[in-house]
């Protein structure tokens, strides 16, 4: 490929909407046969709120310990659970933690609390309480995302947050199957909440339960069977995979992280920019042939 036609196609780009770092990042998207999603604010909005929560009993002060954990995290799902307890009054909380993949946890009180996922509980040794469990796995199966509270020793409350997806999720995922190109979605969501994403989008490949450095694994196996890898995502807990990716590809609304070090950087939150990015490498590499 000439520099020239390099340089029309980068400006082509930028026209649409899709900012190609250089004229090699241009070169590598016409090759890509393997498009890896993230769930969580790339195939969805990310802006989850709380649809539905339920607590045990005798717990008043854990609501303000919840709202206060949260409240350190900027997490989006951390920002719906302290939304939907709008009001509450803030205790003081130390040793605060953000655990990637699995939620956050800190001491108020004089006792460490934990908000996330079940993977977070077990990892603890938190049994979840049967009445809530039962009420958890309900949600799961109607695609939320599930948020245990806990204390060291018990569940106080799971709440279920919805994320709707991107109305161009669906048609950007067809239009990459009609390329020719396989779709995965990786998520640190439960399995319930996965496949109902994925099933809405068009997508039969996922993993769920996926921590931050496993994203980052999936990709290299992909590579080593001899794909040729772009990973979309938000950087929030994402961008070792998006630096292991052959080509990385950040949404317009995503982190500053994830903007700095993308080789692509989409304008704009919509999906169907990314097989109209792998065209426009394919159609511009045609031309200088
Ligand atoms: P995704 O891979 O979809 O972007 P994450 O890796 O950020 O999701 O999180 C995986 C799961 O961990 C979430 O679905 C949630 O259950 C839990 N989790 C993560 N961060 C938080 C948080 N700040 N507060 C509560 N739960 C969290
Ligand atoms: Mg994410």
């Amino acid at each position: 490929a000439t520099p020239t036609a390099l340089m029309v196609g980068i400006g082509k780009g930028a026209g649409q909407g899709i900012l190609v770092k250089d004229a090699a990042s241009l070169e590598v998207a016409r090759k890509v046969d393997t498009v890896v999603l993230d769930k969580t604010g790339t195939l969805t909005e990310g802006r989850p709120s709380v649809v539905d929560a339920a607590w045990a009993e005798g717990s008043e002060t854990a609501r303000r310990i919840l709202f206060s954990l949260e409240k350190r995290s900027g997490h989006p799902l951390s920002q719906a659970v302290v939304e939907s307890l709008g009001g509450e009054r803030d205790v003081p909380v130390t040793g605060f933690e953000s655990i990637p993949g699995q939620g956050v946890r800190g001491v108020a009180e004089g006792r460490t609390w934990y908000a996330g996922n079940d993977a977070l509980l077990s990892r603890h040794g938190i049994v979840p309480d049967a009445r809530l469990q039962r009420l958890a796995e309900g949600w799961m199966q109607e695609a939320k995302t599930v948020v245990w509270f806990a204390d060291e020793e018990r569940t106080l409350a799971v709440l279920a947050l919805a994320d709707a997806l991107k109305p161009s999720s669906a048609g950007a995922v067809a239009r990459l199957h009609a390329l020719g190109i396989t779709v995965w979605m990786l998520t640190g969501d439960n399995a319930g909440s996965a496949r109902e994403t994925a099933r809405k989008a068009g997508i039969t490949r996922f993993r769920a339960g996926v921590l931050p450095h496993e994203k980052a694994g999936f990709v290299r196996q992909l590579q080593s069977e001899g794909r040729t890898v772009a990973m979309a995502g938000d950087g929030i807990n994402d961008s070792a995979a998006l630096a292991q990716a052959d080509l990385s590809v950040a949404m317009g609304q995503g982190s500053d992280i994830a903007m700095d070090t993308a080789m692509v950087t989409i304008l704009s939150s919509d999906l169907r920019k990314i097989p109209e990015m792998i065209r426009l490498s394919q159609l511009t590499v045609r031309t200088i042939r």
